[in-house]
């Protein structure tokens, strides 16, 4: 059998060079990072990304540094939800700054290299095998997000997954560190099909999986906090239980929500004290005995 090294000859080392180079910058960044939390949920629009920012935002309200890597690349929603749209980067002598949003939350997005609103990410590449090259692109960009961002000392690190269930692997191979996954679903019987996959595969990484959210579970009235029905489906704790992984927590619906996730300001920070605000503030508490963080717990 040949070796790739053999076969690549001076190239090839070459690539490797390059390879251990960009894990030793992945590694000596990851130094400075307390803990990094991925949050993913096989099903698009169930609350992935708004569960993220209000989770650093709760986090960083709790007294923690915390950042947020925008892993969706071709929906980068980040940007928007901690407000800091159309940032550009500069490169200073540490790295890449990230952008900074409320609370000092830092913040790395591809939405900060795009230059319109209407433009997708494409990658250019062989005609043949589109999907592996452009997994293998994806792949080295948040390698690079990971490596080359100066994110500074971080208690806490949230990476928002795009939707679907073939990223995690990507990213335990960046980030062999990962301290664990949070699964989120709404509570329909479509959501909950998709995501009892999610979970499989979450536990095929080996990754620990910090716990089930259930979001949209009821409908919060803006003018009394009533909460009403919303979504028909399973109770979601029972999918939390037949794969023996935590339920954290449900979320009810409060269109609250989504006009600060808008506006550029995570609903915790202005609204910790209606049901959604305390579920979610309860769902980071918990999260953070688990990750055994204290506000002080900065490397
Ligand atoms: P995903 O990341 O899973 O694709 P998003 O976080 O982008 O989903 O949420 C989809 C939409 O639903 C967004 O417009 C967001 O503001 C809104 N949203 C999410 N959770 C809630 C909630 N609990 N109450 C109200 N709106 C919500």
């Amino acid at each position: 059998m040949k070796r790739y090294r053999d076969i690549a000859g001076d190239g090839g080392s070459n690539i490797l060079q390059q390879v251990a180079a960009q894990r030793e910058r992945v590694d000596a960044r990851l130094s400075q990072i307390g803990r990094v939390v991925a949050v993913l949920s096989g099903k698009g629009g169930v609350g992935k990304s708004t569960l993220t920012a209000n989770l650093a935002a709760a986090w960083a309200l709790q007294g923690l540094a915390v950042g947020v890597l925008d892993a969706d690349l071709n929906g980068p929603s980040m940007a928007t939800m901690l407000g800091v749209r159309r940032q550009t980067f500069h490169l200073t002598p540490e790295g890449v700054a990230p952008a900074v949003g409320p609370l000092d939350i830092r913040v790395m997005s591809m939405d900060g290299f795009l230059p319109s609103d209407g433009t997708p990410v494409t990658w250019d590449g062989p005609s043949r095998g589109t999907f592996i090259w452009r997994g293998t692109m994806e792949m080295s960009v948040l390698r690079e997000f990971v490596s080359d961002t100066a994110w500074g000392p971080l208690d806490l690190l949230v990476v928002d997954l795009p939707p679907g269930n073939e990223r995690l692997p990507h990213l335990t191979d960046i980030i062999p560190t990962l301290a664990g996954v949070v699964v989120v679903t709404i509570p329909t019987e479509v959501s909950q099909l998709v995501v009892n996959k999610t979970l499989t595969v979450a536990k095929t990484t080996g990754v620990p999986i910090l716990g089930l959210v259930e979001n949209m579970a009821g409908y919060v009235c803006s003018s009394c906090n009533a909460v009403g029905g919303l979504f028909e489906g399973g109770e979601v704790s029972a999918l939390a239980v037949a794969h023996g992984v935590p339920f954290l927590g449900s979320t009810p619906f409060d269109g609250r929500i989504a006009r600060q996730s808008d506006g550029g300001v995570p609903f915790v920070i202005e609204h910790g004290e209606t049901p959604a605000g305390r579920a979610i503030l309860a769902i980071a508490e918990s999260l953070r005995s688990v990750l055994g963080l204290t506000s002080t717990d900065s490397p």
